[in-house]
C-alpha cells in the first residue's frame, strides 16, 4: 500500500469538541465531587474511556433521583435532553452543565415555539436517537417523526386522524435531526409537501455533517478504498459509511487501529474519514498503522 489520503474534513465537529471541552473542565475544577454525564457523551468508546479515566461517571434516567444531590454534577450531553429529566436532576440539587449543542438547542426552541403556537412538528430521523428524543419532547404530543420516506407515506396512508380531518394539519412544521443525509430529507420533504403544500420546511442538517460528506465525495474519486473510523452507535459515522459504500468497492468502518480490514494494507490509496464525534488520536492511529504496513 502506497499513500493514505484524509479527508479534508473529518473527526471533531464544533458540537462535539466544545462538549468535550466543557467536560474536561468540569473534571478539573470539581476535583472531589462526583460528576456524572447523562448517556454516553459522544458516540466514541476512545474519547469516553479518556473521559472515565479522569473521573466521570455514566448516569442512566432512572437513576438520577437515587444517584444525584447538591454536591453532584451532572453534564447533558451534546444531543441534549428533555424538559422533564432538567427538571427531575434539578430537583436532586445538582449543578447541570449543559453541553447541548448550539444547533439542537435551535431545534428544541424552534419544536417548542410552533408547538405552543398549535403547529404540529414533524420530525426526520431515527426516533431511538438522543437527539431526536430530545427535540421531540419539546414538541410534547406535537411532535410526530419519521426516519425514511416510506414510514411518511405509511402515517398519511393509516393516519385517522388525516383522513377524517385533513385541516387538523394546516399548521405544520418540519425539521430534520442534524445528521440526516440530504437525500433522505428531501424524499421526506417531498411526501410531506405533496400531502400538506402549506408546510413550513426547516433546513436544520448541520453543516458538519454536509461537509464530512461532501469532502468524502471528492476523496472517493482519488483512492482505491475508504476507512470511515468512528463509532458503530453514531448515526453521521454510519451515514458516512452507507455513503462510502455508495462511492467505493472498498469501504468499512474501524472504531480502532486494531480492526483495520486486511484488504485495505493490499490498496494502492486509501481514504480516511471520520465522524463528528471521532478523537484526532483515534485518526492518527489508523493513519500510522497503514503506513506502518510499508515498512514491513
Ligand atoms: S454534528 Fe452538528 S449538530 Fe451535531 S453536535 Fe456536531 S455541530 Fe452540533
Amino acid at each position: 500500500m502506497a499513500k493514505v489520503l484524509r479527508s479534508k474534513v473529518l473527526g471533531f465537529c464544533m458540537g462535539v469538541k466544545r462538549a468535550v471541552d466543557m467536560a474536561e473542565e468540569v473534571l478539573n475544577e470539581n476535583e472531589g465531587k462526583e460528576v456524572f454525564m447523562l448517556g454516553p457523551l459522544i458516540h466514541n468508546e476512545q474519547a469516553l474511556q479518556a473521559l472515565y479515566d479522569k473521573g466521570l461517571h455514566l448516569l442512566s434516567e432512572e437513576y438520577i433521583e437515587e444517584r444525584c444531590n447538591e454536591k453532584s454534577v451532572v453534564i447533558i450531553r451534546a444531543h441534549g435532553t428533555s424538559p422533564s429529566i432538567l427538571t427531575r436532576i434539578e430537583k436532586t440539587g445538582a449543578r447541570i452543565v449543559d453541553t447541548s449543542c448550539p444547533r439542537v438547542k435551535a431545534s428544541q426552541k424552534r419544536a417548542a415555539s410552533y408547538s405552543q403556537d398549535g403547529f404540529l412538528v414533524f420530525i426526520a430521523g431515527d426516533l431511538g436517537h438522543g437527539e431526536v428524543l430530545s427535540i421531540s419532547s419539546y414538541a410534547g404530543d406535537k411532535a410526530i417523526v419519521f426516519k425514511d420516506a416510506e414510514e411518511a407515506k405509511t402515517f398519511f396512508k393509516t393516519s385517522e386522524l388525516f383522513q377524517k380531518n385533513p385541516r387538523a394539519f394546516d399548521k405544520a412544521i418540519l425539521i430534520s435531526q442534524t445528521t440526516i443525509r440530504k437525500e433522505e430529507y428531501d424524499a421526506i420533504i417531498a411526501v410531506l409537501q405533496k400531502k400538506l403544500p402549506q408546510i413550513e420546511v426547516f433546513n436544520t442538517i448541520c453543516s458538519a455533517t454536509k461537509e464530512r460528506q461532501l469532502f468524502l465525495r471528492e476523496l472517493a474519486h482519488e483512492v482505491d478504498g475508504i476507512l470511515v473510523i468512528g463509532g458503530r452507535h453514531s448515526a453521521n459515522t454510519q451515514r458516512l459509511l452507507s455513503l462510502a459504500q455508495e462511492l467505493s468497492p472498498h469501504a468499512a468502518l474501524v472504531e480502532a487501529a486494531h480492526e483495520i480490514p486486511p484488504e485495505f494494507f493490499r490498496l494502492e490509496k486509501v481514504g480516511l474519514t471520520a465522524g463528528a464525534s471521532t478523537a484526532n488520536k483515534s485518526i492518527d492511529e489508523v493513519e500510522q498503522k497503514l503506513l506502518e504496513a510499508n515498512t514491513v
